[in-house]
């Protein structure tokens, strides 16, 4: 049998492996902490377990199966990674440095079924569903990177390539082995999880007894317009993500935050404004305009920087929550999926492994 990803089992599975080894449960303590604690990358490195044993595991599992394909920063430390993963798919995620906080966004699929017409990751197509472990890996390695300069990931949000909710299993098993006390210990309140709007498996996530934090991609206040920008969530009508957001507070007391990308001359006018005001008025919801970021092939321009101050005002005047997010990434090409795409096209060039020069751990002050 060739080694599985022990990074795809909870901490449950690990002590039923270990048994089955004839080892006590306080072994799986153990190695769970090595891996999600200590961020250990292979099995001789944890020096409590007796030789033999580590031997054993080293032959049974795999610490992680990705691999950096390539790595590109900018100039505020945002980080970009494409992964390879061993059947040759691909995937990113991305670091956010901020002041007091080191995001990681991470993939859940290769690919993506939606098809967002604005997304670069929608125009791939879709592959195949990440595991639970190739999905933690991307935040377990990023840890590493920021535990070598005294730091660490304080926030996870599931924002990357594909749709969270189609592959729903390993999302979550993904994310409750991040938030295990026993291991990496992220509270629940630092993870966020962004939907186009599955309503079936927002439902369930509400009632998975969790303080997550839930994003909803909206993009567009109508089902017409919607459509058009985010094909797929055709299934699944305005009025119904509505009720399962509400549902979501109801069940956890969380606010929820819709997302909403401003495409030029798109879904950015006055009257766009007003309608997504009178969707959301009355809820325990907060929105984050995010203007489109420029892509090679996507038919989209980005808003006018005074076009987003209207609509931003336009929501504060129907008393909704709104703030502006800061384009970062531009130079890197941080939207989702564009990396990939570049990278992709240019196969025959690809420029291998670049390395971020610059030492981004200067602002640790304030740093929790
Ligand atoms: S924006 Fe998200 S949901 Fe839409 S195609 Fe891209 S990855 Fe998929």
């Amino acid at each position: 049998m060739s080694p599985r990803l022990i990074l795809d089992f909870s901490f449950d599975e690990v002590v039923q492996e270990l048994r089955e080894l004839g080892q006590p449960n306080y072994r799986a303590r153990q190695v769970w902490e090595w891996i999600w604690r200590h961020l250990a990358q292979d099995f001789f490195a944890m020096t409590n377990l007796p030789l033999p044993l580590r031997e054993e595991l080293g032959q049974r599992f795999l610490i992680s199966t990705l691999e950096v394909l390539v790595r590109e920063c900018d100039e505020e430390g945002t980080e970009k990674v494409l992964f390879a993963l061993p059947d040759g798919a691909s995937v990113e995620a991305v670091l956010i440095r901020e002041e007091g906080r080191r995001t990681v966004c991470i993939s859940t699929q290769v690919g993506c079924p939606v098809g967002c017409t604005f997304c670069a990751t929608g125009q791939m197509g879709f592959v195949r569903n990440l595991s639970a472990g190739e999905i933690a890996a991307q935040v377990l390695h990023f840890a590493r990177a920021l535990r070598d300069v005294g730091e660490h990931v304080t926030h996870v949000v599931v924002m990357g390539m594909g749709e969270p909710f189609l592959n729903y299993e390993d999302t979550l098993k993904a994310l409750l082995n991040l938030n295990d006390p026993r291991g990496f210990n992220l509270g629940a309140r630092r993870i966020t999880v962004s939907t186009i709007g599955v309503v079936p498996a927002m439902l369930r996530f509400a009632q998975e007894g969790r303080q997550f934090n839930l994003a909803v991609s909206l993009h567009a206040p109508d089902d017409r317009l919607r459509k058009k920008l985010v094909p797929l969530a055709d299934r699944w009508p305005i009025k119904q993500i509505i009720s399962a957001v509400d549902a979501y507070i109801l069940a956890t007391g969380r606010r929820v935050t819709f997302e909403y990308v401003l495409l030029g001359g798109v879904n950015d006018q006055l009257r766009h404004a007003r309608a997504l005001a009178s969707l959301l008025r009355g809820r325990l919801v907060h929105v984050n305009l995010i203007p489109f970021n420029p892509a090679p092939g996507l038919p989209f321009q980005p808003p006018d920087a005074g076009q987003v101050e209207l609509f931003r005002q336009e929501l504060l005047a129907h008393g909704i929550d709104v703030t502006v997010r800061r384009s970062r990434g531009v130079k890197i090409q941080a939207g989702c999926g564009q990396l990939r795409s570049r990278v992709f096209q240019a196969r025959n060039a690809l420029p291998g492994l670049e390395v971020c020069e610059k030492n981004h751990s200067q602002d640790k002050q304030g740093f929790p």
